[in-house]
């Protein structure tokens, strides 16, 4: 009988997120980043991403590109944790076998569906986007295929918001033709190595025999990779535990004797642990950095953070904290980051870092309808560089979460001279009303970013 793995992936989950629970949002081209500029993208809109920006990129550069419509939304991590349990409550009903891959994405393998047809996967797959769309709000999509390789692809092809399914018979005929990067598996060393011999695309690979094949990448890996060029794919669906940790280390063919070495190795490990941070959708407390000598002693040091946060400026100030260099340690081999302590809530907008922009002045009035005009232009998030006077509107920090008895729960817009503008708009309200209030208006205060996806009553059955 013939077998059907699924993927699912969230679109756009983090951006989603954020035009879901904030209506104004829809149809923007949306940077969830930190409102400071520094740092990197943890998700892009598709309308950000027409202008060429994705997550991963430095936000000043993905704010270059989409210019000045961008919006910039310092990350809500407490709102995505919620989200995905919901959304994947919604899978649980219909599947019994889910590995989850990271905070909106998973491979699954209903048992029902073994032996279906394509249009029947097809059916059940919309039918699964369609019950997560009603119940979170939330656009998603799925690839299906023979495998879990099949799977992912298709989810790849599906986005946004389809169902991509590759069907037994075609398999070899989608998979060939693709660019082998795009196999599991295959970084960029992979892939240059690939490239050297005259390898492009995974139907190359397939070509290959098995003498060629060691020549050109040799190992266990390369075999693994040659059979899935195959369509060879026979690898589990699998519950997995969740990471206690997420690290990342490397050895350097020679030794490390100066600090600007011994830097920029930190940065590296510091990176790449922090781009699977971001993808696990948790914060850390905890950051161990780990040194190998050039005579083999290993010495681990650590520090923890009174909160969670995924913060990459935050996470390698601490980092640089801890590391030691070759005048003090000797020649050093080997760097290692790794983050623990991993929590689902974080606090990153509640308790900003002091050295956090605050909003930028923007005009604003004294009435306090004056803003609803606005609706057609662009919300604009400004922001102060660091350094600049915070003043009255050091209070309030951009896109953070905010309530009012009179207006209801809202988000901060911009603020300045005195005076903040203010969303009021939750996911349930539909695209909100801005308004201008005193910074130092006594009814006006921060909230509960939960608050904004108005589920109080499913969040109250937890
Ligand atoms: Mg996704």
């Amino acid at each position: 009988m013939a077998r059907w793995v699924l993927h699912i992936d969230m679109d756009a989950f983090y951006a989603s997120c954020e035009q879901l629970t904030r209506p104004t949002l829809k149809g923007r081209p949306v940077l969830v980043a930190g409102v400071t500029g520094r740092g990197v993208v943890a998700g892009a809109s598709y309308e950000a991403r027409k202008y060429g920006a994705r997550s991963a990129m430095p936000t000043h550069r993905a704010a270059r590109l989409v210019g000045p419509k961008a919006v910039l939304v310092a990350p809500r991590r407490a709102v995505y944790s919620v989200a995905s349990h919901r959304v994947f409550e919604v899978i649980a009903r219909h599947v019994d076998v889910v590995e989850q891959l990271s905070i909106d994405e998973a491979f699954m393998e209903p048992a029902e569906l073994v032996g279906a047809t394509p249009e029947q996967v097809t059916e059940w797959a919309n039918d699964l986007r369609a019950e997560i769309r009603s119940e979170t709000g939330l656009p998603s999509s799925i690839g299906a295929g023979p495998g879990k390789q099949y799977a992912k692809i298709g989810s790849g092809r599906a986005k946004p918001d389809g169902v991509f399914v590759i069907p037994h018979e075609r398999q070899l005929e989608i998979l060939h033709p693709m660019p082998v990067s795009e196999l599991w598996g295959v970084g960029p060393v992979t892939e240059a190595k690939l490239a050297a011999a005259g390898i492009a695309t995974i139907g190359d690979l397939a070509h290959l025999s098995e003498k060629e094949l060691d020549i050109a990448l040799g190992g266990a890996v390369g075999r693994q990779l040659w059979w899935l060029a195959q369509g060879i794919d026979d690898r589990p669906v699998a519950p997995r535990a969740e990471a206690k940790q997420i690290s990342s280390e490397h050895t350097y063919p020679q030794d490390l004797t100066t600090p600007p070495e011994v830097d920029e190795a930190l940065k590296r490990a510091a990176a790449e642990s922090h781009r699977r941070l971001v993808k696990d959708g948790r914060g850390a407390r905890t950051v161990t950095v780990k040194l190998r000598m050039a005579d083999f002693r290993i010495e681990s040091r650590s520090a923890t953070l009174p909160y969670a946060t995924d913060d990459d400026e935050t996470l390698l100030a601490t980092a640089f904290k801890l590391v030691r260099y070759p005048d003090e340690v000797g020649p050093i081999r080997l760097v290692g980051v790794s983050y623990s302590g991993l929590e689902d809530s974080l606090q990153d907008v509640l308790f900003p870092e002091l050295d956090q922009a605050i909003v930028k002045p923007r005009p604003v009035s004294t009435d306090y309808e004056t803003g609803v005009s606005d609706h057609a232009g662009e919300p604009e998030v400004e922001v102060v560089r660091e350094g600049e006077p915070a003043g009255a509107a050091g209070r309030w920090s951009a896109t953070q979460d905010v309530f009012h008895p009179d207006f209801g729960h809202g988000w901060v817009q911009g603020a300045g001279k005195g005076w903040v503008t203010v969303r009021f708009e939750t996911r349930a309200t539909g695209p909100g009303k801005i308004k201008s209030l005193r910074a130092d208006d006594p009814q006006l205060t921060p909230a509960d970013p939960l608050d904004s996806l108005a589920w109080g009553d499913w969040l109250g059955r937890e």
